[in-house]
């Protein structure tokens, strides 16, 4: 018995691919598959979350409908990878958000906009707001002292961190029911080199399949634009963070500086990135799609690509009246991102990434 309808199709094709096997050489989940002669619930949501949604085996099927066996692997596997992250996810209270992800991102970003904005009126009322501090070289302490800001950020990271640690804990532990395994360091290099370069997304060689019956590299490079634009961002803060408490080194930096350049370049990344996404996905066969979760999926795009814009912006603009505004709406976004993070499509990489670690494992000690 399986706990939803998705499961137990995706029980029902994964037992038909057992015995066809054709499309084995596509991507991790045929091998995996291969490996069970039964799927359990965490079996199955760890195939899913292997699946990159290529289109790749839904081309090259055979009993597609009008066929009775009715097979479409990437459209039922993306139903139950999305149901995965609310079945996984810590505390479980949460579970309803990824439903309701689309207007739950928008309050709360409503919300932490409001709530930087205000505090930051009340401390300096509408003159200090909407006034330039070329004086400062547009320094954002000048509105919000950097302790405050590193205090408001780093609870906000801790909150989201334990989250998705203990989501990943779940989902780990779920997917090892039917084929236990002892994970080597080896196994994190092999899914770390996967992940970084997207092997599974690229449908055995043959590219992603978009509106027609031709595999294109668009949503690979827009993944890659996107996924190094964030780590460049992150890179960004971090080194920031470095300056200020390792070097005693205050922002604002110039525009050479390391912080700034990786801060620029990742955020270029983070515009181009998401629009490319966004349209790839308005282009791709509804067939091979699952549109339950379509809230979850542009919302997490859209605040990637709105968090990118006011950064730019506020970096451009920093020495004019606009900063305070700018301000306020770059660290309600941010925050909002952040505190979304263990509740949206954020976890797909962490879920994926974790499917790949095991599926390194069961290669080396099953094949
Ligand atoms: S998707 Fe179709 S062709 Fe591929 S293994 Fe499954 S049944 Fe066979
Ligand atoms: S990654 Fe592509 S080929 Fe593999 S199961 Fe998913 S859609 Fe099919």
């Amino acid at each position: 018995m399986h706990t939803t309808k998705a499961l137990a199709e995706a029980n029902r094709l994964m037992t038909v691919c057992n015995s066809c096997r054709y499309c084995e050489g596509l991507c991790a989940v045929f091998p995996a598959m291969e490996m069970r002669r039964s799927f359990a619930d965490g079996d199955l949501n760890y195939l899913a979350n292997l699946c990159h949604s290529c289109g790749g085996c839904y081309i090259d099927c055979q009993f597609t409908a009008p066929h009775e066996f009715d097979v479409n692997v990437p459209r039922t596997l993306a139903i139950v990878r999305s149901e995965s992250y609310a079945a996984h996810v810590w505390p479980q209270a949460m579970s309803g958000v990824f439903r309701r992800n689309g207007l739950v991102i928008s309050l709360l970003t409503a919300a932490t906009i409001s709530a930087f904005f205000i505090g930051m009126m009340l401390v300096h009322s509408s003159g200090g707001m909407f006034r330039a501090y070329a004086d400062a070289d547009g320094s954002f302490y000048a509105l919000m002292p950097h302790n405050v800001m590193a205090g408001v950020f780093t609870a906000v990271s801790a909150v989201a961190a334990l989250a998705m640690v203990l989501s990943i804990r779940n989902f780990w532990r779920a997917a090892g029911t039917s084929l236990p395994i002892a994970m080597a360091p080896a196994d994190i290099w092999q899914a770390i080199r996967d992940a970084a370069t997207m092997r599974y997304l690229e449908g055995g060689g043959q590219g992603c399949y978009e509106d027609e019956a031709v595999g294109t590299d668009n949503r690979r490079f827009y993944h890659h634009l996107t996924f190094y634009g964030f780590m460049l961002c992150f890179a960004s803060t971090s080194v920031a963070t470095s300056y200020h408490y390792l070097l005693g080194m205050e922002a604002p930096y110039p525009w050479y500086d390391l912080p700034v350049v990786l801060g620029t370049i990742g955020g270029i990344g983070l515009l181009i990135g998401p629009v490319g996404l966004l349209l790839a996905k308005k282009k791709r066969d509804p067939m091979v799609q699952d549109d339950s979760f379509r809230g979850m999926e542009v919302g997490f795009i859209v605040m990637l690509f709105l968090t990118s814009l006011t950064g730019l912006a506020l970096m451009l603009m920093r020495e004019t009246a606009a900063m305070g505004v700018l301000l306020a709406l770059h660290l309600g976004i941010v925050a909002a991102l952040f505190l979304t993070m263990p509740y949206g499509k954020f976890m797909h990489g962490l879920y994926r990434f974790t499917a790949l670690v095991r599926y390194s494992a069961e290669r080396r000690l099953h094949m």
